[in-house]
């Protein structure tokens, strides 16, 4: 028997049940992971609420953990029992003891790195990747907008953009949060709380505004995003954190000025084992060197069995960085 989080019906952090299961052996192309540490992702509040349902209830939440390989399914050959490992985008379930996973969603740990740093950085990494060198490739010099540039993602961005050579500006819900994304490269901070956020960007570029904005957060910064974008500028919505961008009435993007929008996610950008590996190495390589640092504050490290308060603490907006739950804490 092992421990994990399940839930029977969508809705608030209260779904979230801690209950025994057995693990089944892992079927051709899985490989068994005993997760040590677990990422928590803003996304699986989605999947919890039901903004992005399940296909079936009840249901296990999580995709991304690391952890050691404990048996593998037939035809696996890159990893091997006892190997230290890392994976996101796995099928739900990660909020686990041990979660069966298919070896293409699976990277080696490197030896550097600690359970709860490559948990706290994979899915988070990989999807700053993504943004900041395919999406758009960020340019040296070049200043872009980034909102909740003091979580999870953002905090790796604020890095990533410094070692780029590139100017982050960080939008934050607090002078605290602004403080942690300047400490951690940001060029420039809007507290939007405070600050009207196209007009700070306005003076910031002496008027000329930016060429990219990253907002993750959608509902609320939709329309200050548009207008914090120059002519034929590109606005990448990657996340709801605020609600989901509905009823968007495309001759904005002309009244703004023949604006380009995209809705990405890190599933249409790495597909198989080729490009998780391309888009790791590059990660972990910056981590190695010291140029991105995933430091998990003690608070947000969460038992498995505290699930439900790790989302509500995720979603009270009161955490900075990434957060975990620890199995066995
Ligand atoms: P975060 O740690 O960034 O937490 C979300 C943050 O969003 C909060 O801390 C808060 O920061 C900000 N926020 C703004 N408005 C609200 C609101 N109304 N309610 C709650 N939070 C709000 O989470 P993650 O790092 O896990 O993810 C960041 C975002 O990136 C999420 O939207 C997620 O869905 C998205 N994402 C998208 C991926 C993709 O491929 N499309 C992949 C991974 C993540 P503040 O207090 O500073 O406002």
């Amino acid at each position: 028997m092992a421990k994990r989080i399940q839930f029977s019906a969508t809705g608030g952090p209260e779904v979230l049940q801690y209950v025994d299961f057995t693990p089944v052996d892992p079927a051709a192309g899985e490989v068994q992971v005993e997760n040590k540490a677990i990422g928590i992702n803003y996304i699986d509040t989605y999947v919890r609420s039901g903004l992005y349902p399940p296909a079936k209830l009840p249901s296990g939440l999580g995709t991304e953990a690391a952890g050691v390989v404990i048996k593998v399914g037939t035809g696996v050959s890159a990893v091997k029992p006892g190997d230290r490992v890392v994976y996101a985008q796995s099928t739900l379930g990660a909020y686990s003891e041990v979660h069966n996973v298919a070896v293409e969603k699976v990277a080696l740990l490197p030896h550097n790195l600690s359970f709860e740093q490559g948990a706290a950085s994979f899915l988070k990494g990989l999807t700053v990747h993504y943004l900041l060198r395919q999406t758009h490739e960020v340019q040296p010099g070049e200043v872009f907008l980034f909102h909740a540039a003091a979580g999870g993602v953002g905090l790796i961005a604020c890095q990533w953009a410094k070692a780029l050579g590139a100017k982050l500006i960080g939008s934050v819900g607090s002078d605290e949060k602004a403080e942690l994304a300047k400490h951690a490269g940001a060029w420039a901070t809007i507290n939007y709380h405070k600050e009207d956020i196209a007009q700070r960007v306005a003076e910031l570029t002496q008027g000329e505004k930016v060429g990219v904005v990253y907002d993750s957060v959608g509902q609320s910064t939709w329309q200050a995003s548009l207008n914090s974008l120059k002519r034929r500028g590109l606005m990448v919505s990657f996340g709801n954190a605020s609600g989901p961008v509905t009823g968007v009435d495309l001759a904005l993007l002309n009244q703004k000025g023949s604006l380009y929008v995209t809705r990405p996610s890190l599933n249409g950008y790495i597909t198989n084992r080729a490009e998780l590996q391309y888009a790791s190495n590059e990660l972990f390589s910056l981590i190695g060197s010291g140029a991105i640092k995933v430091d998990v504050k003690e608070e947000q490290k969460f038992a498995l069995a505290d699930a439900q308060r790790a989302h509500q603490v995720l979603e009270s907006r009161n955490t900075s960085g990434s957060s975990l739950l620890i199995p066995g804490r």
